[in-house]
């Protein structure tokens, strides 16, 4: 028993660890079609978007544990093709959003809607196909600069690619590396940046052109230059395309133009509004607002004084 529990441990906790990672989740998804206990409908409908991808939480429960509930009757609503942002203390359940969007996990109680159709009526794939997620910290494969970013659509030629990377202000790096798109990355490659990571996950989310965009914590190791930099040029994408677009930020100047604050506390939503619209209210998320601004100036202030 104990020869057989180790490995199946040990299984156990990079399969935890890979259901953590929406893009591994997407990797694994994709590329071996490895089924979970997420079931499908046997007449499950493929994803349609006839409003460009309206997302609404309705009366949302979900824990990771029965007796724990992360998210208490959750209700809130994402319009089609504007830029939201979900903020909160940490730990509140921001990412876990995401997971229960993509069927990483199935919610206790209420329902998820993508234009009006319930996700656990639709076909898992085309689902999982509409949504693109730049995660917090981006897997790369063992493989060329070129292939990574390619990932994000194998069809793509290589000018693409390059006009993908241009666009999340990685070309000029690649260009410096010894083989350029065909420098290796990974274990036995050139070992790089967590910010040359999060943007060559940028290159392959823009390149993949989904409908659905998530962006969670994915500019969070970039100096403060190069993300507002990114973060125009994301903003230009969007706007262009018209995209749905969610931000998961702790750093509240990479979205205080967002067309839609949803500010999360202990698993429900407590405010919403732009940002003109929270700052008037002087609830938590001016409290949220006021500490980085402070912390800004004065380095040693606390801001992690509101945590879930
Ligand atoms: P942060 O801002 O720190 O990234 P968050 O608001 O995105 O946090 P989540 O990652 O959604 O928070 O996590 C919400 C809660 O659920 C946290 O208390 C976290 O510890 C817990 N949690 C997250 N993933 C799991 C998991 N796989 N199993 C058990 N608990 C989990």
């Amino acid at each position: 028993v104990f020869q057989l529990s180790v490995p199946l441990n040990f299984l156990g906790s990079v399969y935890r660890e890979l259901r953590q990672s929406l893009l591994d989740m997407e990797t694994l998804f994709n590329l071996q079609k490895v089924n979970v206990s997420i079931k499908e409908k046997p007449d499950a409908k493929p994803l349609a978007l006839p409003k460009g991808g309206e997302i609404r939480f309705d009366n949302v429960t979900f824990g990771y544990y029965p007796d724990q509930p992360i998210l208490r009757n959750l209700t809130v609503t994402i319009p089609a093709g504007k830029k939201v942002a979900v903020v909160g203390p940490s730990g509140c359940g921001k990412s876990t959003l995401l997971r229960l969007l993509f069927r990483s996990y199935e919610v206790d109680a209420g329902r998820i809607f993508v234009d009006d159709q319930d996700i656990r009526d639709v076909q898992i794939e085309s689902l999982r196909r509409a949504i693109g997620v730049v995660p917090q910290d981006t897997p790369l494969f063992n493989d060329t600069v070129e292939h990574n970013i390619r990932y994000g659509n194998l069809d793509a030629p290589p000018e693409q690619v390059i006009a993908a990377a241009k666009r999340a202000h990685i070309h000029e790096k690649i260009t410096t590396w010894r083989d350029g798109y065909q420098t290796k990355v990974g274990e036995r490659g050139l070992m790089i940046s967590g910010g040359e990571k999060q943007r060559l996950a940028v290159s392959r989310l823009i390149l993949k052109d989904p409908p659905l965009l998530f962006f969670d914590e994915a500019t969070s190791a970039l100096d403060t230059h190069t993300e507002q930099a990114l973060m125009q040029n994301i903003n230009s994408i969007l706007r262009d395309k018209a995209r749905t677009s969610v931000f998961v930020a702790h750093r509240l100047r990479t979205i205080y133009d967002a067309d839609l604050i949803i500010v999360l506390r202990e698993g429900s939503v407590v405010e919403t509004g732009n940002h003109r619209e929270l700052m008037e209210r002087n609830g938590l998320y001016a409290d949220l607002w006021m500490a980085q601004e402070i912390s800004s100036l004065i380095p040693d202030f606390p801001t992690t004084s509101v945590i879930c």
